[in-house]
Order: structure tokens, then sequence, then C-alpha cells
């Protein structure tokens, strides 16, 4: 069984096996949660994206798909970039589904690893402006329902919500969804 577990804190900082970054597209670096693994985890990070856009993904990473590298200098093993989709209330639908691919992608990437412990911040809820509540609930469900019942999955999942309000809305979402 798989432990879903929420955390207030520095995605940076956690020891665990994925870090989940909330990356832009270029896969070269942007700012939020983006900028501070970059910042904190060092140039390798970046060596590595930039041979990724190079060799595979020419035109960027696609919005919700999810590619790794080694995490540099951070205590964990892996980043797992993966690309939300700014929020546009007008293609609520396809871009809702584009956040729940994120964490699905990441997930099945993180597995591919043989991760055991995966981080994930808020995707989509800074720069991308997607309300913190239903961006708590499509990722609290969406995480829930990939590891529903699923032998072998990782021990845990945990979200890292940046400051209190944040840890507040993923926690009230997370016992309206028991
Ligand atoms: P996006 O462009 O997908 O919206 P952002 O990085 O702007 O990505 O924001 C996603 C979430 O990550 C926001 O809630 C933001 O406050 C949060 N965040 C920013 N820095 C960190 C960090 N170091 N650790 C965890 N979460 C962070």
């Amino acid at each position: 069984m798989t432990r879903i577990t929420l955390v207030e804190g520095d995605i940076t900082a956690q020891q665990v096996d994925v870090v989940v970054n909330a990356a832009h597209s270029s896969l070269l670096g942007g700012g939020g949660v983006d900028g501070a693994i970059h910042r904190r985890g060092g140039p390798r990070i970046l060596a590595e994206c930039r041979e990724l856009r190079a060799s595979r993904y020419g035109r960027g990473l696609a919005t919700g798909r999810a590619v790794a590298t080694t995490a540099g200098d951070l205590p964990a093993r892996w980043v797992v970039h993966t690309v939300g989709p700014v929020h546009l209330a007008d293609e609520y639908e396809e871009r809702a589904e584009l956040l729940a691919s994120c964490y699905r992608e990441s997930l099945r990437v993180a597995a591919e690893l043989g991760a055991r412990t995966v981080a994930f911040p808020a995707v989509s809820a800074g720069i991308f402006g997607w309300p913190p509540a239903d961006a708590a609930r499509i990722a609290l469900g969406t995480v829930a329902a990939v590891v529903a019942g699923r032998e072998g999955g990782p021990e845990e999942v945990r979200f890292v919500l940046f400051g209190a309000e944040m840890y507040e809305v993923f926690a009230g979402v997370g016992r309206e969804l028991g």
C-alpha cells in the first residue's frame, strides 16, 4: 500500500528517491519550483536537460509528459520533470486532463526508475495560475487512483506544499476525499 502524505516545506530539501519538478517545456529552467530545483541542484541537472532537449525533445517537452534526470546536488536521486498546463477556464476539461496526466506520467517514470518515495509540488498552482483547491483535487484524486489497490507501487507519495496556505488547501481536499 502506498502512503499519500502532505508536508509543508521546500521540495529541494526532501530525502526521497524522486523529486518532481513543475518544469518549463523548454527544460531549460524557469521560476518557482523549477528555479529552486536548478539553483539548489546545481548545473548537472541543467546539463542533462540540455542533452535531452538536443537528443529527444527538440521542440520541448509536451504538456502532461514527464522525463527524468539525475538530481545533481539535491538529496534526492532523480528529478522527474513534468510540464503542467497553464490554467485557462475556456479549455478547462482538456487542461485538467493534462494536469492529471502530469501526475500519472511522473509516477510511471518514477516506477521505471524503481523509486520507492516520490515528492510532488502543486503542479500548475503557481505561475501557471491553477486555482489551488482544484489543483489539489486533481493532484490527490489522480495519485490516489493510480496507487489504489496496486501492489508494488511506491511506499510514499509526498506532496510538498510551499507555504501554510497551500498546505491547508491540500489538507482540506485530502479530508474531503477521505
Ligand atoms: P507552475 O508553473 O506549474 O505553476 P510554479 O513553480 O510556479 O509552477 O508553482 C507550483 C507550486 O510550487 C506553487 O504552489 C509554488 O508556490 C510551489 N513552489 C515554489 N517553490 C517551491 C519549492 N521550493 N518547494 C515546493 N514547492 C514550491
